[in-house]
């Protein structure tokens, strides 16, 4: 491939031009992601007639496994690929996993003896396409984060606002995707739903290759000579890291169907990627880097509560819309489904407002510590205020508002905690090591996405075809888990509030400039 191009005056906003092609990039690739996501608890329980656990349990195996791939492109794009080529290979798997989607087959019907019959064929197209995301993911999600952190040189002040900027992005797609797939799929059908977020990520893969340019060169291979060599398999090390990557694809198709491979392997993998953590902080490290790298672990560790609380949007939250909650508004019913967009819509306006506030706030600025814990309490106050909205409505549906009001808080949690991580990981983390670290980052997402498809499962209903029976005993089933989750959030919350002066002198100045 030729060398790029490079562009001449390369800022917009004050921030370089390169930040947009990966803010337009990841925008669809996360409308893409939450607009096929939106409609999965849907798709399975209505279209293919699974019960709320083994659906649960599946959107949490293929959720987990999504977040748990990073660590692995994150890998191999610090030693091997460079995060360019990493999100390149990562985009047009998933434009292929997307569209694998859009088949959508025979949908399962009851027969005379009770049994649901399904369309089998069907079921492992999708689960194959579900694989494709899932490497598609691990190529791309951690190392286009990555990317945006080498636009920037070390100490430049405008890290964080571009990463604030990037997370718009995300959310920008995420809201669209949440209105325009559900929409479609609920009214069209599935296929066009799913097909829709196909087509966005091929959008993307566009925007990418298109902005190349303005990449000015950053994110390439430490060592293309060696990434062309020839390998003993005949291939280069290049087009082997693709050609297995294709063959994982195959076991991570089966993985998908078993949950309990599933956790086992996020078990490996975490304990794995602590040891090696480990050994890089004790050989490689002197002792502020070396601390430094103790400090994220720690906050990551963290955000494994934040995301399980957070995460019950698509599985119980999700159901809790579609069965309980009174959706109508001026003669129109609002989709389950669509309420989800309400965490992309606040992020959109108020992502300004908290970038403004740290720096208002000056020398009173919280450190990265105290925000995380900022946001695992206020995701803990949102399910507060559904136990307070189911309380109060005694008889019948519950309130909108308080769902409203939940996402609200969930929102300005995940303002607390997401935009200021990602930031945190590429000044925290030793510089070869960023991607992967970025990878941990989101491999502690899958654990969540683990935990909070079980913890979903406390809520599991029985329904009759998709429709719950009872309204009232549906209410004592989701107060319950809920209030569960409220005290989750207060107490870890608080515990991280309590050791957040040791984790900041562990950072060594580094927040210093972080929240500046
Ligand atoms: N919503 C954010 C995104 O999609 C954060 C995901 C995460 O880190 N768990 O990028």
């Amino acid at each position: 491939m030729n060398a790029p191009s490079t562009v001449n005056n390369n800022e917009l906003l004050g921030h370089p031009k390169g930040l947009f092609i990966l803010f337009v990039t990841e925008m669809w690739e996360r409308f893409s992601f939450y607009g096929m996501k939106a409609l999965l608890i849907f798709y399975l329980t209505q279209y293919h007639l699974f019960n709320d656990q083994s659906g649960n349990l599946l959107i949490g195996s293929y959720a987990a496994l999504v977040y748990a791939m990073p660590v692995l492109g994150g890998f191999l794009a610090d030693r091997y690929l460079g995060f360019r080529k990493a999100v390149l290979f990562g985009g047009i798997l998933l434009v292929l996993g997307h569209l694998g989607l859009a088949f959508e087959g025979r949908e399962a019907s009851i027969a005379a003896n009770g049994d649901v019959v399904r369309d089998d064929f069907a079921l492992q197209v999708f689960y194959f396409s579900l694989a494709l995301i899932i490497m598609g993911v691990g190529f791309l999600k951690a190392n286009i984060s990555s990317l945006v952190g080498e636009l920037y040189p070390p100490g430049d002040k405008r890290r964080d606002s571009g990463f604030t900027i990037f997370y718009m992005g995300i959310n920008i797609g995420s809201a669209a995707a949440t209105i325009v797939c559900v929409w479609l799929g609920e009214a069209y059908g599935w296929g066009y739903g799913f097909g829709a977020a196909g087509v966005g990520m091929f959008f993307g893969l566009i925007s990418f290759v298109k902005g190349r340019p303005y990449l000015l060169g950053k994110g390439e291979p430490r060592n293309p000579e060696q990434l062309r060599k020839k390998t003993r398999y005949g291939l280069s090390q290049e087009w082997l890291i693709y050609t297995l990557t294709i063959l994982g694809s195959a076991v991570v198709w089966q993985m998908v169907q078993s949950h309990s491979t599933v956790e086992k392997l996020l078990m490996v993998a975490g304990a794995a990627s602590l040891i090696y953590i480990t050994y890089y902080a004790v050989t490689q490290l002197d002792k502020v880097g070396r601390e430094r790298l103790i400090a994220l672990t720690v906050l990551i560790v963290f955000t494994v509560i934040f995301w399980a609380l957070f995460e019950q949007a698509y599985t119980s939250l999700n159901l809790f819309a579609d069965r309980v909650l009174d959706r109508e508004i001026f003669g129109i019913t609002i989709k389950a489904g669509q309420f989800l967009s309400l965490n992309a819509i606040f992020i959109i306006l108020f992502a300004p407002v908290f970038a403004m506030l740290w720096v208002k706030l000056g020398r009173f600025n919280p450190n990265t510590a105290v925000k995380f814990s900022f946001g695992i309490i206020l995701v803990g106050l949102g399910f507060g205020a559904l136990v307070l909205g189911i309380n109060l409505a005694t008889m019948g549906k519950v309130a909108m508002i308080w769902l409203v009001l939940a996402y609200l808080l969930h929102t300005w949690g995940e303002l607390c905690l997401s935009p200021v991580g990602l930031s945190a990981v590429t000044k925290l983390s030793p510089p070869k090591i960023v991607g992967f670290m970025m990878g941990v980052w989101f491999l502690a997402t899958a654990s969540s996405e683990f935990i909070a498809s079980v913890l979903a499962n406390i809520a599991a209903i029985d329904t009759e075809g998709g429709e719950i029976k009872d309204i009232e005993m549906a209410k004592g089933v989701y107060l319950e888990l809920f209030e569960y989750l409220f005290y989750a959030g207060m107490f870890f919350g608080v515990l991280l509030l309590a050791i957040s002066p040791l984790l900041k002198k562990f950072m060594h100045g580094v927040d210093r400039e972080l929240n500046n």
